[in-house]
């Protein structure tokens, strides 16, 4: 897999595959949420997401925290002109969030089930859409976080690992024809005993993955098994995103915090990691619509280059 080279010489728009131009027909976030006609715009996406279609008749505020999480800290980074904060790399506008919606929405013709489960990489299934992957440590709120991706197609059971005396495995969900999501097993505390080669093996060589989700739990930051993760990415060179989970139980203040220490983190100790983070909350639903957006386009569903 690609390996992006040292942070000072990335060229960013090699892992800015959402990244939009500016253009009157693809309007950012901020302008379309002071155009309330260019909601009616939405309308035949709406079709194919009721969910969605309610999102977009909430109050302005509340549908930005929603839908950008981040953009709240931001306003007390950007100011001073931050270079090093990597907030809007990939910045989809609402059409772009409602087209990825119909992607995720389960339908006759968009079957969105779970596929089998695996202990070792060779026991995988042959699956030749594009992959992309979950891990993190136990109880970062992995299984809460593809549950929510998860939500327009409620039928899935994604919590198959977790039935008591079954060993923990990987976990195999087909996106319609457009991609498969796996579910690792949690690593640190109630790791099972062979996470390492099951997982190592599995992040080595499935050859079809195209993105590592990284979960880091908001509230704590990155632990010493954290690490340990982004380090075995970093060596598989790996391109993979680090996303904070439940953020709705930390304080502004805190989230910020973490913001900018895992920022930081990203930014001189990492090659591979896309350098915007993701922030999502279950409780919310915030981050959940972008980073499936985000998902619908690393898998090749989008198509939002510049
Ligand atoms: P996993 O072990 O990583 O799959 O973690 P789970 O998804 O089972 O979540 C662990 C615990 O964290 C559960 O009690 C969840 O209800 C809780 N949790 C998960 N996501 C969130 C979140 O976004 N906000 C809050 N407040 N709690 C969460």
């Amino acid at each position: 897999m690609r390996n992006p080279g040292p942070r000072t010489t990335v060229s960013l728009p090699a892992f800015c595959e959402g990244r939009m131009a500016a253009s009157p027909l693809r309007l950012g976030p901020e302008k379309l949420f002071e155009m309330p006609a260019v909601l009616g715009r939405l309308s035949r996406y709406q079709s194919t997401s009721q969910a969605f279609a309610e999102v977009l008749r909430l109050p302005k505020q509340q549908l930005r925290k929603l839908l950008y999480p981040l953009q709240e800290v931001e306003r007390y980074l950007v100011p001073d002109g931050r270079q090093d904060l990597h907030l809007r790399i990939f910045n989809p506008s609402l059409e772009d969030i409602a087209r990825a919606e119909s992607v995720f929405k389960a339908t006759e013709r968009n079957r969105i089930d779970y596929v089998s489960s695996a202990i070792r990489k060779d026991h995988a299934p042959d699956l030749p859409r594009p992959e992309v992957c979950f891990i993190g440590r136990s109880n970062v709120g992995k299984s809460s976080l593809i549950k929510a991706l998860f939500s327009l197609a409620p039928e899935v059971e994604v919590r198959i690992s977790k039935t008591p005396g079954h060993t923990k495995k990987m976990n195999f969900f087909k996106v319609g024809k457009h991609f498969t999501v796996v579910d690792m097993p949690g690593y640190g505390y109630r790791a099972p005993e062979d996470f390492a080669d099951m997982v190592e093996t599995y992040l080595k060589e499935r050859s079809n993955l195209r993105r590592t989700f990284l979960l880091v739990d908001s509230v704590v930051g990155i632990q010493k098994t954290d690490n340990i993760a982004i380090e075995m990415c970093e060596e598989f060179a790996l391109p993979y995103v680090i996303v904070l989970t439940k953020i709705d139980k930390s304080s502004k203040g805190h989230l910020l915090k973490q913001v900018l220490e895992i920022q930081k983190y990203v930014n001189t100790k990492t090659q591979g990691c896309f350098p915007q983070l993701f922030a999502v909350s279950t409780v919310t639903f915030s981050g959940i619509h972008l980073l499936r957006c985000f998902i619908a386009n690393v898998t090749g569903n989008l198509d939002l280059t510049n």
